[in-house]
């Protein structure tokens, strides 16, 4: 019998959760975190102090040594820097541990060495992280000991984000404040906020450890830069949904318990599509606590897959030929008072707020379909979108049949007379219930789906963080929101007024509405025809952070300014440059010292089986054809390093970051892919023991 899991004592159980706050603080003191928590505002440094002192006990009681201000650097994954609660010892050399509310409020880690994109020059890199109350501090156990965890917003001297959290927490403040003007609109005066609800579906690989550590692609670039494919790759589709075996069992079940502990809402898991795929999803809460959370979802699983002698790829496509990995972003908006304003109800053509929003909804993803293209790009995701795996990078919206028909309805006639109803999904055999039918079957092909009560963005990457995608929703909402608000709030004749604008937004922005076969050759022609953009990597997606629009839109609800999309894009040069910049280097150093050298041995035994068996007087034409052919390949391997290493030199005499960028897309990684179409070659011609590393076989099917 295995040990019983008590889920309900291990939730939470490293959190400071609201209602350890409440037995902890002093009534008054409680009031004033919950006000700014629900309300903004600062706290008082007095009650920072208190606050402090209780979240130190705690942390204490738990075993922490250390704290840290946590922050979500433009690197894309989390950044700390622990300090002890030590504190100068007294005449007698006692020491009392301390933690005061002015280090709970404000950090300054000397953070100089961040991307920021020019925004702050060496010489004066004082950076700040600020306290996010909205976000519970956590305890982070390993080797360091207990942690004590402070979510942090990081910003620069002069007030400018340099991190992912500070625009998305301004986004989700703009989408709350024109969010509200809507439902107001439609009598709600209870309401006092609208929230960004998040539940990301994060899909992630498992490779034994020890063959990862015999791949230096794998090591430096997270994802495979050589390799033939398997005999067998997931065309059976006998891995989906498959049996969890044991040893990938244990791994979830490790996971989940140190999620849980966290205040993780871990609850979805399953073996994905490809082979040694798997995917886990939360419950979705509020946006930035899920952007959070998610960070420690990814973190937690390379943490737990080192114990099981295991490594967890995030890469969006570790392996060619195979499916790769993204994150659905799950995104929803609901008042406080618990209204989801994505919810149609049986009867959507009726719901008159409902279809305001949706059409809201379309006028923003077309409007700033390039915003939302570029807030799903990374380096590792341009080996997806609209490359070697579906979605397409081409943003389009999926309705389903009830409201596309409902859509329909309101741009033909101005009026909505039905919605198409579900019915009875008939089983055919008595003793099977009859289920009731959704109204609208799911198209897993589409970006950006209607899904019941909420749309599901699928583009974002596995790697990436969800702040930006989420950012960008809340922004371009917001923008919809406050243009609709402007008008009717002004109307003489609300009914009048709000039915034409419905009816106006969907016509003019029903090319977005895309509810056909998103995969297909045909839908890219046809997005042409309607003259959506197909913006086809990271680089190219970069621009649009400044275009015109873009600084209007974010500047007007304060989210971000000129100068920090400037920078930013800057920043997606150079991590651009830099990542294809060490796989290059990686891809020359492998085919210099192990397989070049490997293949070399090869021929030799080669060759001198071709003499022997000459000398023996037999017929060596099998051997001589097979000799001839690997060192066809070897030449073919040699002259493509060599222009590898050539382009290399030169792309380091660029100095533009943009021109940079542009030369490791367009010439660095042609040449990448002539490299390893050779050498790929040659792994399936030459004798499996001389291969000088495991394969896609070995580090796929066998974990
Ligand atoms: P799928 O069938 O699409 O794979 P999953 O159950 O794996 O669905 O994930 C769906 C995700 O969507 C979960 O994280 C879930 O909590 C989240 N979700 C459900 N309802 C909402 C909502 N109203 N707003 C945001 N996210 C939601
Ligand atoms: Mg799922």
């Amino acid at each position: 019998m295995s040990e019983v899991l008590n889920v309900e004592e291990i939730f939470a159980s490293n959190l400071f959760t609201l209602g350890k706050m409440k037995e902890r603080l002093p009534k008054n003191v409680y009031k004033e975190v919950k006000k700014v928590m629900d309300q903004g505002g600062e706290l008082s440094l007095a009650a920072a102090d208190v606050v402090a002192k209780a979240m130190k006990d705690w942390a204490v009681e738990h075993g922490a040594t250390h704290y840290t201000h946590w922050f979500q650097p433009l690197t894309g994954i989390t950044a700390e820097k622990h300090d002890a609660f030590v504190t100068h010892p007294d005449e007698e050399g006692r020491m009392i541990m301390e933690f005061s509310g002015k280090e709970l409020i404000k950090g300054e880690p000397d953070a100089s060495s961040f991307p920021s994109g020019g925004l702050r020059a060496t010489f004066e890199a004082r950076g700040y992280t600020a306290w996010d109350i909205t976000s519970p501090a956590f305890l982070k156990e390993d080797a360091t000991g207990v942690i004590l965890c402070i979510p942090t917003a990081f910003c620069s001297y002069t007030g400018e984000a340099l991190d992912k959290k500070t625009p998305l927490l301004r986004s989700m403040e703009a989408v709350s404040e024109q969010a509200l003007r809507i439902v107001r609109l439609f009598g709600n005066t209870e309401a006092t906020k609208v929230v960004a609800s998040v539940g990301p579906e994060q899909e992630y690989f498992l490779v034994d450890r020890e063959k990862y550590l015999q791949r230096e692609d794998l090591i430096f670039a997270g994802r495979t830069l050589f390799g033939a494919p398997a005999p067998k790759g997931q065309e059976l589709e006998d891995h989906y949904f498959g049996t969890i075996r044991e040893r990938i069992g244990a791994y979830m079940k490790d996971l989940n318990i140190e999620l849980w502990k966290l205040g993780v809402t871990a609850k979805t898991q399953h073996n994905e599509v490809a082979p040694a795929q798997h995917e886990l999803a939360p419950i979705y809460e509020t946006a930035n606590i899920a952007v959070d959370h998610n960070q420690l979802v990814m973190e937690t699983m390379k943490k737990v897959a080192g114990r099981h002698g295991l490594t967890c790829l995030l890469h969006e496509k570790p392996f060619a030929g195979v499916n790769g990995s993204g994150k659905h972003n799950n995104w929803s908006l609901g008042t406080d008072n618990g209204v989801n304003l994505l919810d149609p109800g049986d009867t959507p053509n009726e719901n008159i707020q409902f279809l305001l929003v949706l059409a809201c909804i379309m006028k923003a993803v077309d409007t700033h379909a390039d915003l939302l293209r570029q807030s799903a790009s990374d380096v590792g995701n341009d080996h997806r979108l609209g490359a070697n795996e579906a979605p397409p990078a081409i943003i389009s919206m999926f309705l389903g049949e009830q409201l596309e028909d409902v859509v329909r309805q309101l741009v033909e006639t101005g009026e909505a007379a039905h919605s198409i109803q579900g019915g009875k999904l008939m089983t055919g055999v008595s003793t099977l219930p009859d289920l009731d039918k959704d109204a609208t079957d799911r198209n897993r092909t589409s970006p950006f789906a209607f899904t019941g009560n909420k749309f599901e963005f699928r583009m974002v990457g596995s790697a990436d963080s969800i702040a930006s995608p989420n950012t960008v929703l809340n922004a371009i909402v917001a923008e919809a929101f406050c243009e609709a608000a402007d008008i009717l709030e002004k109307a003489d004749n609300f009914d009048a007024a709000v039915h034409n604008l419905i009816k106006q937004y969907m016509t003019e922005h029903q090319r977005i509405v895309f509810n056909g076969d998103g995969y297909s050759d045909e839908w890219v022609a046809e997005a042409q025809r309607r003259g959506l953009p197909n913006i086809k990597s990271m680089v190219e997606a970069s621009s649009t952070l400044t275009t015109p629009k873009a600084i209007k839109l974010f500047e007007k609800f304060g989210i971000f300014t000129r100068v920090e999309l400037e920078s930013r894009e800057e920043i997606l040069y150079e991590t651009y440059s830099k990542t294809i910049n060490i796989e290059a280097l990686t891809m020359i150093d492998m085919a210099k010292k192990q397989i070049l050298p490997a293949v070399i041995k090869y021929t030799k035994s080669l060759a001198d089986t071709v003499i022997a068996v000459k000398e023996a007087g037999a017929d060596a034409s099998v051997q001589a054809a097979l000799l001839d052919d690997v060192s066809r390949e070897l030449a073919s391997a040699k002259k493509a390093l060599i222009e590898l290493e050539d382009l290399e030199k030169e792309a380091a005499s660029i100095e533009n970051q943009k021109e940079l960028a542009f030369f490791y897309k367009d010439r660095i990684r042609v040449a990448m892919d002539a490299l390893r179409a050779p050498v790929d070659a040659l792994e399936m011609l030459v004798d499996k023991k001389v291969w000088p590393m495991p394969t896609y076989g070995d580090l796929i099917f066998e974990v």
